[in-house]
């Protein structure tokens, strides 16, 4: 199976198989990522980049993802001993808004989630409060949460600082695609991908919302499906934001120093990533109900990509039922770039140990 050998293959070089390559060739198993695309290319550098482990997850994730949100610290600290780009890991004051009393009852809600967590605060705030602190907001604003705690990340530049990590321990990345799965028994041999065959020891398919060729491959049906999602970036006139601000689906993040990106969509559309007239309006008149500025602005540029979704808004991370050496990291849906340390963590350490100490659901057929 000359000429490409190695113990692990990763399949999917988006932030779970990046971050699943950094920590398995920090554990000195000098994985091969093969990634078949350029790394800008999907919804791992083309996202906020927000990491909010309580807010908008479902209760039975909230272990995973406060602990993927502590390992973005450490992470973030080896990166940068590693001399790799900085990404811009900042904290983030967010104000949830409503717009009458019936929405204010979901920040209520917000608020009850929020109640007792180490390192989150919140705030109750009426019209006035809300819009002493960005005097642009809406005077229709009804009232706001302020959230404290949350963390955002440059997701592109985190994106490339994750993979130039990996390869800076001794992972290889290689541009390519796999097309077939070469295995026996339960056991995977190999892969072929359009330009030769890779051997294996363990095979990890971190293929984001392709998964339709593991079905083929290896008889199991991963029940994940494409969710589009679009954003705009725009120059606001006036201050840069201080704060996030999120009415519902609609949020602008505050992003370099006179910047914001606005998002988001969800959209059932199959694999079509590519940025539409409709979901730029969309957003663009969401936006500028919370904000009336929005109407001015200059609108920089506009991206879609997709989600990873499972039906439960769960990950599913682990060994694949029926193989022995063979693991699956997808299903990050709207929370993947928060959750890939933990996931990266997870199968890092299923591989080389045997188990996981990190909070993961069993995958089962
Ligand atoms: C609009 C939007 C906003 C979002 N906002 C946030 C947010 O604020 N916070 C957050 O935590 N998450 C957010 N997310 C979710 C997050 O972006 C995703 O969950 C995450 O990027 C998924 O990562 P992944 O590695 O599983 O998949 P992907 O990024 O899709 O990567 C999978 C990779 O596998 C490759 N691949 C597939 N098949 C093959 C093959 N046969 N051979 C080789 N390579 C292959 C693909 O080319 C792709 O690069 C958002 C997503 C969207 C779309």
């Amino acid at each position: 199976m000359n000429p490409h050998s190695s113990s692990v293959l990763v399949i999917g070089g988006g932030v779970f198989g990046c971050a699943i390559a950094y920590e398995l060739a920090k554990r000195g198993l000098q994985p091969t990522l093969i990634e078949q695309d350029d790394f800008s290319a999907h919804a791992s550098s083309k996202n906020p980049g927000n990491l909010n482990p309580i807010h908008g997850a479902p209760p039975a994730l909230i272990p995973l993802a406060l602990k993927s949100f502590a390992l973005h610290r450490t992470l973030a600290a080896e990166l940068a001993a590693l001399g790799c780009v900085d990404y811009d890991l900042q904290p983030v004051r967010r104000l949830l808004l409503a717009f009458d009393d019936a929405e204010q009852m979901h920040l209520q809600e917000a608020a009850r989630s929020f109640a007792g967590r180490d390192g989150f605060a919140t705030a109750d705030l009426d019209s006035t409060g809300a819009r002493k602190l960005d005097a642009r907001l809406s005077e229709h604003i009804h009232s706001a949460l302020l959230v404290e705690g949350n963390m955002s990340v440059n997701s592109r530049l985190f994106h490339q600082a994750l993979a130039d990590g990996a390869v800076k321990l001794g992972a290889t990345i290689v541009r390519d695609r796999v097309t077939e799965v070469l295995g026996e028994h339960g056991r995977v041999k190999g892969v072929r991908t359009t330009s030769g065959t890779f051997a294996c020891d363990a095979a990890v398919f971190a293929t984001g919302p392709w998964v339709g060729k593991i079905r083929e491959w290896l008889g199991f049906d991963l029940p994940i499906t494409p969710i589009k999602g679009e954003m705009v970036r725009i120059r606001l006139p006036g201050q840069a934001l201080q704060f996030d601000f999120t009415h519902g689906m609609t949020s602008l993040y505050r992003r370099g120093k006179d910047e914001c990106w606005i998002g988001v969509t969800k959209e059932d559309a199959g694999f079509d990533e590519q940025p539409s007239t409709t979901g730029r309006n969309r957003l663009l008149n969401a936006a500028a109900r919370i904000m009336t500025a929005v109407d001015g602005a200059e609108v920089l540029e506009q991206i879609a990509s997709l989600r990873p979704m499972s039906p439960d808004g769960m990950p599913m991370v682990g060994p694949i039922p029926g193989w022995e050496n063979c693991y699956v990291a997808n299903g990050g849906g709207i929370k993947g770039m928060l959750l890939c340390t933990g996931v990266g963590v997870a199968i890092a350490e299923t591989i080389s140990s045997g188990s996981t100490e990190i909070p993961i659901q069993k995958i089962t057929h």
